[in-house]
């Protein structure tokens, strides 16, 4: 069954990428960190990948707002995106995908982010406040320069209250930023992992962003003999 939900705003978060909240619908149901199919209307953008793509959730199921943040492009998909107006209609799908907060809290979690991979674990994490669930969790969130490191305000705020959270962002292209940056530099490393997670032996894994950003974090994860039963990853790959 599909849902009709409504556009209730959208705003550009960071350069080329938009957050789009909709209304959600009576009895819509989902886990943190799914993903669901949006169908857009025509209006008059049209190219061979049509208008339907999957997109995580990044609102907590706790949150009255379907949230989704997107990199813009040239698509039909993303143009429809960028010219609807609040009040706009679209159909988003039943919720799918497996990558969830880790069934039991005994063992502590890694999450490694790649630009707009970022959506499934803002779920994850505001759920986790949300609900208090215990999860022990650290973030490292790659981004090429700090302007393009979205929710990372927020999820910072969220690691001073839950306190069971570690927020760690890198860039990997600061030459080209004049914002002045407390935090990591360079790509997400094994060296990296191992130097800020003491307990890593013993963590999942999860992974989420670009196809070639979650191939050379699982590259890097079985150099660290981590295997694949505690991976957990969502690659954000095309149609
Ligand atoms: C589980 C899941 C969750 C996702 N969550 C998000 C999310 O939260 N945010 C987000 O931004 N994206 C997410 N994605 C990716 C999203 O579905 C889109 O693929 C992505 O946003 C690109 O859409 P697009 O319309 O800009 O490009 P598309 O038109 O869909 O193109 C996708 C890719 O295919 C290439 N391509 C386009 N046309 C062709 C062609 N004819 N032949 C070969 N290659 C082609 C493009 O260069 C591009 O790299 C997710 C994907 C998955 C699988």
């Amino acid at each position: 069954m599909n849902y009709a939900v409504k556009l209730i705003s959208s705003e550009e978060i960071a350069k080329d990428i938009m957050a789009f909240h909709f209304d959600k619908p009576e009895g819509y149901q989902f886990t943190a960190g799914q993903f669901c199919f949006l169908n857009l209307p025509d209006m008059g953008f049209i190219d061979e990948q049509g208008l339907r793509r999957h997109l995580s959730i990044a609102s907590s199921p706790l949150e009255n707002e379907l949230l989704f943040a997107t990199k813009m492009s040239e698509s039909a998909f993303k143009r429809t995106l960028r010219a609807m107006t609040a009040g706009t209609a679209i159909t988003v799908e039943p919720p799918l995908g497996f990558l969830s907060l880790p069934g039991s809290t005994a063992l502590p979690a890694i999450f490694l982010a790649g630009g707009i991979g970022i959506t499934p674990f803002r779920s994850m994490l505001r759920y986790a406040s949300g609900a208090r669930t215990g999860h022990t969790i650290t973030l490292f969130y790659s981004n090429r320069t700090p302007d393009e490191a979205v929710f990372l305000g927020e999820l910072e705020a969220i690691a001073e209250v839950y306190g069971n959270l570690r927020v760690l962002p890198t860039v990997t292209r600061m030459q080209e930023s004049a914002v002045r940056w407390p935090g990591l530099t360079g790509r997400i490393e094994a060296s990296m992992i191992e130097e800020h997670c003491r307990d890593w032996r013993d963590s999942v894994f999860y992974i989420a962003g670009p196809p070639a950003m979650v191939e050379s974090m699982k590259e890097i994860l079985k150099e660290m003999h981590i295997s694949n039963e505690r991976m957990h990853i969502e690659k954000f790959s095309g149609y």
